[in-house]
């Protein structure tokens, strides 16, 4: 059974001059379209559900369009456009679909800038920690965008229902993610270190998860690993295909929230090769 996208074409209207522009979204879609992948359209996540994340005083700014910061600007309407991508998240959990809204989330932890990052790298609410909260099930979070999820670190370090799992490239934006800490397992790699070093660590850190208490996989699927991309780690085709067998072989209901990648033309190819990975062992 092919993984249903989730999608709404509300989430384009916003940010055309920026490089978490609508673009690389609209083509990745019209790629998984063409592809013959069925679209879902989501709901605006309720309040109540960021407050399972967020504290009030930080979801007040964003609805104000008060909190802003160099990479992460206070857009018109940014909160029903960041309550709708979080709303994806929380449709894709019950589902088991790929959400492919903006604006990503992994970097905005519980009040904005997390573990002293000093901007909140294109996100407004926490997608995947809204859907993973939403649920409330013992969760693996699989975070494989190229930039380490400094904000879903923070909201779940020394959760006993959930483990995090990140791999990224350090040094490199937001500075975090050198270490592991508690339930939150760091996975530091070096620039375009290609796909045969990546998914060697893959299999390492899957080896120590105890997917006897998972219940849940979810998985931050950024794309600007890819060869060339903003956090590049040299990944091609075949990596994202592999990525995506191993995901299935945890053998456990899966969800994926996209987070980066700039180019909506690799956006689009990527998560289908990730998904034929996956779909081939389902
Ligand atoms: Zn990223």
């Amino acid at each position: 059974m092919k993984i249903k996208m989730i999608f709404s074409e509300k989430c384009l209207g916003y940010g055309s001059w920026h490089i978490e522009g609508p673009e690389r979204v609209r083509k990745a879609a019209e790629i998984l379209k063409r592809l013959g992948y069925e679209f879902l359209e989501p709901k605006s996540a309720s309040e109540e559900d960021l407050l399972k994340v967020h504290d009030m005083d930080y979801v007040w700014n964003v609805k104000k369009s008060l909190v802003e910061d160099p990479d992460t600007p206070a857009y018109d309407n940014i909160y029903e456009f960041a309550r709708l991508s979080a709303g994806g998240a929380i449709l894709a959990a019950e589902v088991g679909g790929f959400s492919i809204m903006r604006p990503p989330g992994h970097h905005a932890g519980k009040n904005g800038a997390a573990l002293g990052a000093y901007t909140r790298g294109f996100c407004y609410f926490n997608n995947i920690a809204v859907a993973v909260r939403h649920l409330n099930r013992p969760t693996l979070i699989l975070d494989i965008d190229g930039h380490h999820g400094n904000g879903t670190q923070e909201i779940f370090q020394g959760d006993q229902k959930v483990w995090y799992v990140s791999f990224h490239r350090y040094p490199h934006y937001p500075g975090t993610g050198n270490n592991s800490e508690a339930n939150c397992l760091n996975f530091p790699l070096r620039a375009d270190c290609g796909d045969e070093v990546y998914l060697k660590t893959f299999g390492e850190a899957l080896s120590k998860v105890d997917l006897s208490r998972i219940e849940v996989v979810a998985v931050s699927a950024g794309f600007d690993t890819h060869a060339g991309d903003l956090a590049s780690l040299g990944l091609t085709k075949k990596g994202y295909r592999e990525i995506g067998k191993r995901i299935a072989a945890l053998k456990k209901p899966t969800f994926l929230v996209l987070e980066g990648g700039y180019s909506g033309e690799n956006i689009g190819k990527d998560v289908d090769e990730l998904l034929k990975g996956f779909e081939s062992l389902n």
